[in-house]
Parts: C-alpha cells; structure tokens; sequence
C-alpha cells in the first residue's frame, strides 16, 4: 500500500494524539510501520509511540490494523501447497513450559500440518528454540524453501523468527523490551499474531498463562489478553482459540534447556509428568479440533494418545529432529541430553506439605545457572537447569531432597542454592490440587 506523504510528516502529531487517548486510523498506523522500517520514523518516535499505547491502549481496529501492517512488513509464507489443514500453538511464556516439543509431533501425527514458530527465552521464562538446539546438531533457522518443503514431507517442522517474517515486530519488541512496553494487551495482541500470520496458517491455538510465573499475573489480565487474541485473530482472517493455563508453579519437574527436551521427549513414550501431558492434551485437543480432524475433545485425546501407544509421535519427532540437522537417538534416549557436571541437591529445612513452588524465583535461579541470558547477546548452557524432586502437595520429611540444581560451573550453583531453597514453601496441611487447565476463549 502507498503511504500518503502527509501521514508520514505527522509522526509527532499521531504520537500526540495517542497520548491524549484519540485512535489512529488504518493509513496512519501503516504509515508509522512503514515509517519505522525504511527509518523515516525514527527509534524514539516508535518507543514514544508504544508508551503512549501502554497508557491509553488500542482499539479493536488499530490494533487489527497494527497487526495487519507488522505482517506485511516482511514475506507472508503461503502454504498452499500442503493437502492438510495448517494449525500453529503459541504459548504466552511459563516456567518448565516445554509443551511444544511433544506437542508438535503429536499433533502431526494426527495428520495436521504444524508449522511450529517459537521464540527464545525471554525474562525469567525459557524458549523453545533453546531447549531444541541442546539436542547436538538440531538446527532452528532453515530457509524458507526448507520449511516449506520439511513441511510437505513431514507434516512438521520447528522453526525460529526469521529476518524474513514480521521484522517490525522483531525491531518494535526490541525497542519494547527496554522501553518498560512489553506488558501492553494490544502491542502483545499485534506482536503474537503478526508473525503467526506471516507463517501462513489456517488457524491458531493459544495457551494463554497466568500466574506468578507468567507475565500476566491475574486471571483476569490473561483473560483480557486472550479475549484481543482471539477477537484480533479473527477479525485478521485467522481462526484462532485460546486456553487459560495456571503458571503458579513450574510445568513438570525440570527447568533448563537440555533437561526440559529430555523431559519432553520422554512425553512422547508413555513416561512425562502428569501437567505436562493434561496441558499437551489439551491445547492437542484445541489444535485437532481447529483443523477439523476431531468433532469433541474426548475423540480429540483418545488420538493424541494413540500417537504415543503407537510410537508414531515418537517416529514422528525422529523424522523432524533428523531432518533439521539433530541427533535423532536422543528421541528414545533422551538420558542422552548432557546435564551440568557441577550438580547440588537441595534439601527441606522442614517438614511438611510443599504449599508452593515460585516458578519465577525458579525461573530466575535457572538463568543465574547459566541456562538463560541476561542481556540479548548472551550464550546459554544448554546442560544448565533444575530438576524438581518434588510437586506442590507432596508430603516431605526435614532433609530430604526438594531439587537438584545442575550447571558447568560450580560457582554459578553455590551463589543459587539458598535462592533455590526459599523458592519452596512448607506448610502443615496438603494444598489443594489446582487442574492447570482455567478456562477456554473461544469467540
Ligand atoms: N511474545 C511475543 O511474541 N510478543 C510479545 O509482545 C510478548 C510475548
């Protein structure tokens, strides 16, 4: 679309009318992402602008055409050519969230086509795309043409952001990210569904988290962030739902890069944790469902788990991890992901029921273990993390083990341990069970 020349005179104007809490029409925001990308709007411009959306918000519309304009900053893929319905999972980021790595090919083995675009760790929550590059060899960033044909042989296939798709969205998080602008409904709204746009699917399915491990916090935030997904999407051309997950403690018993895949992979033979499986079950359900491929939630399961007593999930992730460069052994042995040669158990100082686990304090521990970054440009340790020996309403006695903190350097885990100890709370009676599953978005 040619951008009026007036509109890309009056950035001041629009950041202004922003900040005063008037909307932006759909020209005006295309001629500020325009603006951004060939420079002419310049980085304070843009950060001044997100600021302002951060205290007066967006319209349905501004953000539609918000999320419109990023996707058509880059290349949109066209999947056309695949004989299968294309459904993509996004989760809005946890601790101990490793649900994409089974869920994928499990879901593939369904018969969906499931191009699979995950992002890197962010704040105190891991990534996707580092907890795969711990398997030796697994490549993220294949070209275009590669995906599109992965996907064509395989019905599957796992892939990072290029440069290629959304870059707005790339540069606008990146300005975000240090400008105090992350936690905005519409700029997290237009950021997800840009790039899943861009990805050329047929329908999306959200897990949208809540909980102290989240960045939505409340329920009720993650509701209103789930509602402007859902709405947004649509009105975008998307199919796309959304499930409300608990994130007050971490998912399954391991944090890290190379633990989690293993944990993961262990999913896909009949052995993972029971959240890890109620989650991948039900966002599994969502993503059949979307694809047509399962009329209610219980045919929809009953599927998924035959994947697994099949071995064709497990097949499945063979034929993804080798076609992308990886050690494809590790899918029926995952003890072969390598954990830290430096290890400390952690123990209770008490006994009693575990009341809670602080997946945040967990999930900061695990990066001050050298499993996340502290600055963009850091390198992980994908043989970092922690494993959980325990799950909030187990019952312990003084002393004996709560988790064992991995890491390849034994400082980086005698300056965590007593940080690791406070991040479990005893307490006399057992706490009730919370499902993680809290609530469904579907219109
Ligand atoms: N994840 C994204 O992709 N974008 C956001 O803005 C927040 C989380």
């Amino acid at each position: 679309m040619t951008v009026p020349r007036r509109h890309r005179l009056a950035v001041p104007e629009l950041i202004a009318r922003k900040r005063d809490g008037g909307a932006l029409t759909e020209a005006e925001i295309r001629a500020l992402v325009s603006g951004f990308m060939d420079g002419s709007v310049t980085d304070y411009q843009m950060s001044a602008f997100a600021m302002a959306v951060y205290f007066r918000g967006m319209t349905f519309e501004e953000t539609v055409a918000m999320t419109l304009a990023m996707r058509d900053s880059g290349k949109v893929v066209d999947l056309s050519h695949l004989n299968a319905p294309t459904v993509d999972k996004h989760s809005t980021g946890g601790v101990g969230d490793k649900v994409s790595i089974c869920l994928a090919p499990m879901v593939a083995a369904c018969g969906v086509a499931v191009p699979m675009m995950c992002g890197r760790g962010l704040g105190h929550t891991g990534g996707t795309l580092d907890k795969l590059e711990a398997i030796p060899g697994f490549q993220v960033d294949p070209s275009v043409r590669q995906f599109r044909a992965q996907l064509r042989k395989l019905g599957c296939a796992i892939i990072g952001q290029t440069e290629s798709l959304a870059p707005a969205d790339k540069r606008l998080y990146a300005l975000r990210d240090v400008t105090g602008t992350v936690e905005s409904v519409p700029l997290i709204t237009s950021s997800i569904l840009s790039k899943k746009l861009a990805e050329g699917i047929d329908a999306l399915v959200l897990d949208v988290k809540a909980g102290r491990g989240a960045f939505m916090k409340t329920e009720s935030d993650a509701r209103e962030l789930a509602r402007s997904l859902v709405k947004v999407g649509r009105l975008a051309g998307m199919q796309v739902s959304a499930l409300l997950t608990d994130m007050n403690s971490p998912i399954g018993y391991t944090i890290g890069n190379g633990i989690e895949t293993a944990e993961a992979l262990e999913v896909l033979h009949g052995d993972g944790p029971d959240d890890l499986l109620e989650i991948t079950l039900a966002l599994g359900s969502e993503m059949l469902r979307a694809a047509g491929l399962a009329r209610t939630g219980a045919d929809a399961a009953r599927q998924l788990r035959e994947t697994i007593r099949s071995g064709s999930a497990a097949r499945k992730m063979k034929e993804v991890v080798a076609a992308q460069g990886g050690d494809a052994r590790v899918v029926d042995e995952p003890d072969r992901m390598k954990l830290g040669r430096q290890r400390q158990t952690i123990t209770a100082r008490s006994k009693g029921f575990v009341g809670s686990i602080d997946p945040l304090e967990l999930g900061h521990v695990s990066i001050a273990l050298g499993a996340g970054r502290r600055r963009a440009d850091d390198s992980v340790d994908p043989s970092a993390g922690i494993r959980l020996h325990v799950k909030v309403g187990d019952e312990v006695q003084a002393g004996e083990p709560l988790a064992t903190l991995y890491s390849s350097k034994k400082a980086l885990i005698t300056s965590s341990a007593e940080r690791a100890i406070d991040s479990f709370t005893m307490r006399k009676s057992r706490p009730k069970r919370v499902n993680r599953i809290i609530g469904a978005i579907r219109r």
